[in-house]
């Protein structure tokens, strides 16, 4: 069996708490990861109940949980909130790669939380959003000419990520008011997942602080440049220890005060400390939480926190990935070699990591059935398929769940970031719709909200085939005739 998921049906569904709710009604679900999974199993059913998903042109959707996008965010803020000192300036930004929908960009503007954008596109994203450039980092490898003019036009942060970047600005002559800053790597070495560790000796992201000669040329760079009053390091994303990413802000701040006695005053005054923020795809629970993150960082960088500096952080998957479920309809059960093998409606499109990368990616597969509600049957060992034509389309192998028939549902859950909002084209697959929702009191307020209670919010609307035809040179069926 893969990954050792217990069945989410039964290992995971929400237990009630007798001890707070009169017996005649349901209990409030005792933890918070609890609370998240009944509200997803209760959008999950109306989503099916008012055709979001439905055995015509969408068989698949996704579903993001407003509250959970709310609650993180608001988790966020209070982690570093608790361990900043009194008036310490700290920008959370969001990594806009993680979840690229402007709606979803905005909702967390609303909650505080501002833009990392790493392309003209997301930062064209985060504007439509409404985010202030106050409240925008650039951080891109490769970014243009055009790109670094245009940041400092709007007044956006940015952080150069080498030697050659910086001379571009040099030429563009920023004013001293400008907040930019470098990208360093410490190079303590990768994380559990090769293709997501940004701090291995020879990553291609930052200034490569342990190469012969770097350090000094990173003070020089400060030195002669008045308007470079930021530092910035972002040392892996998921599979990176914790106590890996603390060394990592551990060791830009001490090059920050190294930098500012070299200067001779308080040249950086900001430091990024990226995201990073792993997430524990086996539980409804989160581990570990921003809170035990900020604790860390003020064990191990004490400095961090005394005031400074101002900060700003860049997470990503840790604000969406709960908050999201890729729902889809199971097209066809069948068998092959002695194993079942539900063949469903997400594949590689809205699951790529976890199909080509699977040892790296696994997800929590839950089985509900043909209308929406929790499949409540002994676990049986299945592949899970999705529509992809090839083989390795699978987003589950010799999984324990539920035995999967035709016209049930699956739900792939803690997908919010990276996943639906990074869609892989193939096969010509839509995009599928996306839906945030809200879940009332039980009491309807009108609107689109249904007996249950639930709110769907359309975020992006599915692809149709016309859209599919038109990003695919349909306009110009004759254009290699000729
Ligand atoms: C991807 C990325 C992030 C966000 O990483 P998460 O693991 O999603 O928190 C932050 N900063 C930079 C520079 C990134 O490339």
């Amino acid at each position: 069996m893969d990954h050792a998921h217990s069945a989410t049906n039964t290992a995971d569904s929400p237990t009630g708490d007798p001890s707070d709710a009169p017996s005649d009604t349901p209990a409030r679900p005792r933890t918070p990861g609890a609370r998240v999974a009944a509200r997803r199993d209760l959008a999950v059913r109306a989503a099916v109940a008012r055709g979001l998903v439905d055995d015509g042109a969408r068989p698949v959707a996704a579903l993001l949980d407003v509250a959970t996008v709310r609650e993180s965010a608001a988790a966020l803020r209070t982690a570093f909130a608790a361990v900043a000192a009194d008036g310490q300036d700290v920008l959370h930004t969001f990594a806009v790669k993680a979840a690229a929908l402007v709606p979803v960009l905005r909702l967390l503007s609303d909650c505080g939380v501002g833009a990392e954008v790493a392309s003209p596109g997301e930062l064209a994203l985060a504007r439509a959003a409404g985010v202030s450039p106050a409240h925008t980092v650039l951080d891109s490898p490769a970014k243009t000419g055009a790109e670094l003019a245009e940041a400092l036009a709007l007044g956006i942060a940015l952080n150069a990520d080498n030697p050659e970047e910086l001379r571009r600005l040099d030429a563009l002559r920023p004013s001293p008011g400008a907040r930019l800053g470098l990208r360093v790597n410490p190079q303590l070495g990768a994380g559990a997942i090769d293709a997501m560790s940004t701090a291995t000796a020879t990553s291609k992201f930052g200034v490569a602080l342990r190469d012969e000669g770097a350090r000094d040329w990173v003070v020089r760079a400060y030195r002669d440049r008045p308007w470079l009053t930021r530092l910035h390091c972002h040392v892996g994303s998921q599979g990176m220890p914790l106590e890996a990413m603390a060394a990592g802000v551990r060791a830009t701040y001490e090059l920050a005060e190294e930098i500012n006695t070299a200067v001779g005053h308080r040249r950086i005054d900001t430091l990024d400390i990226g995201g990073g923020l792993p997430v524990d795809f086996t539980s409804d629970e989160t581990s570990p939480t921003f809170d035990t993150y900020a604790r860390l960082l003020a064990r191990t960088v004490p400095g961090l926190f005394s005031g400074r500096y101002a900060l700003v952080t860049e997470f990503g998957r840790s604000l969406l990935a709960r908050a999201g479920t890729v729902l889809a309809r199971v097209e066809y059960a069948k068998s092959a070699g002695g194993r079942p093998v539900a063949v469903t409606h997400a594949g590689a499109q809205v699951a790529v990591r976890t199909v080509f990368a699977p040892e790296a990616w696994p997800l929590r597969v839950r089985a509900y059935d043909g209308r929406g509600r929790p499949k409540d049957a002994p676990p049986v060992r299945q592949d899970v398929a999705g529509p992809c034509c090839f083989a390795g389309d699978l987003v589950a192998r010799d999984r324990e769940l539920p035995l999967l028939a035709a016209g049930d549902h699956v739900g792939l859950l803690d997908t919010g970031a990276y996943y639906f909002s990074n869609p892989f084209g193939y096969n010509s697959l839509p995009r599928p719709g996306v839906y945030g929702f809200t879940c009332g009191d039980g009491e309807a307020t009108g609107g689109a909200e249904g007996a249950d209670g639930v709110r769907f919010l359309s975020v992006r609307e599915p692809q149709t085939l016309d859209d599919i035809v038109a990003e695919s040179g349909g306009g110009r069926p004759d254009a290699l005739l000729d």
